[in-house]
């Protein structure tokens, strides 16, 4: 039986994946700070710790896995990584926790490990546009990403490759575009954009307003956690290194996805545009280069997957709240 790692199990993408590689037969650890918020956990063996500690890093690590999944990281959405607030913790402890990660698989001489990292890391100078911005692979340098959180990825994603050149693992990079769905974060600080627009719009009563951060003018694209997973484990299966966009290249301003939200809700809701962190404000996934190295492209159209996100959230705020206005 082939074993898995998955350091973030305990995260949103982290802890689909768990399902997945069990459903494909996996043998699975799990290692996180916690353990999922939404549902348990499928992992086989699940440590809780913190991975910013070399020798938790090296105990966790403690047999030749055939994979190594490498999640775990501070993040969040907007209102965490660009109000600049976290930028020292956010900088320092992912980087701890991938210079600990590699350091234990090189040790153990595992051989496949997989890194998440972001579109965070494409200069902020081709994203201006909001109808044209530029995410090739290859337009990420020269480098100059409109956040910490984006340059600790790149710097990550440099050691990662460095060691794939000087130790010959084979790494393998994504860069994931915006990834939401159900069982993930939806409210407390470090919800994304469409698990936050879902719970503003299942806790409004139908008539009523809603808040979105700027002019709602600035687009992204986003891609369901099913797809998300797919699209991982053929890059993790493929002999492919990356870095490599995973992400969807249905673009859409911030206000148009709030209206499809609210049609899925079923409600008719005003938008009153207020100050807040925002991004660049333009990003759009590009997936040539996956498409021509994997074959692989998403399969749905946003909407589908909104529509699953937005009644779990709904099912979150009822169970949190009572019920939600209608
Ligand atoms: P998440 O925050 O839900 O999961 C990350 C997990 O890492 C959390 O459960 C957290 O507890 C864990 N973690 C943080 N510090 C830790 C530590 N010191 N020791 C052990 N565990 C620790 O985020 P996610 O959305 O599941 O994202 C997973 C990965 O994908 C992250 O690396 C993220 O940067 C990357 N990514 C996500 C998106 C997205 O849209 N969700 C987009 C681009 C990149």
């Amino acid at each position: 039986m082939k074993k898995a790692l998955v350091c973030g199990a305990g995260g949103f993408i982290g802890a689909h994946l768990v399902k997945r590689l069990k459903k494909e037969g996996f043998w699975v650890r799990g290692v996180d700070l916690k353990y999922p918020e939404f549902a348990p956990t499928q992992a086989d063996d699940f440590i809780l710790g913190d991975l910013r500690d070399p020798y938790f890093c090296r105990h966790v690590v403690d047999m030749r896995f055939d994979e190594v999944y490498q999640l775990a990281a501070d993040m969040g959405g907007a209102g965490f990584v660009f109000t600049g607030e976290h930028d020292a913790d956010i900088m320092h402890n992912s980087a701890m926790i991938n210079l600990n990660i590699l350091d234990a698989c090189y040790r153990r001489n595992i051989k496949r490990v997989f890194y998440s990292s972001s579109a965070c890391i494409y200069p902020e100078y081709n994203q201006m546009d909001p109808d044209n911005p530029k995410c090739s692979e290859e337009s990420a340098y020269p480098a100059a990403p409109d956040s910490e959180y984006g340059w600790e990825k790149l710097f990550s994603e440099r050691m990662y490759l460095a060691y794939h050149r000087n130790y010959g693992m084979e790494v393998r990079i994504a860069r994931y575009h915006n990834i939401f769905g159900p069982e993930g974060t939806w409210q407390g600080g470090r919800e994304k954009a469409p698990a936050a627009l879902c719970r503003k719009v299942a806790m409004a009563p139908d008539g009523g307003e809603i808040e979105i951060w700027g002019d709602g003018k600035q687009t992204r694209s986003f891609l369901y956690i099913d797809e998300c997973i797919e699209g991982s484990l053929r890059l993790m299966h493929s002999d492919f290194t990356g870095p490599v966009n995973i992400g969807s290249e249905e673009m859409v301003s911030i206000n148009q996805l709030a209206q499809m939200i609210m049609e899925i809700a079923g409600k008719r809701l005003s938008i009153r545009h207020v100050p807040g962190p925002q991004g660049v404000r333009g990003r759009n996934s590009d997936n040539r280069l996956i498409y021509e190295k994997l074959g692989w492209k998403p399969t749905q159209p946003l909407r589908v997957g909104l529509e699953f996100t937005y009644r779990w959230v709904e099912e979150q705020v009822r169970a949190a709240y009572g019920t939600t206005p209608s």
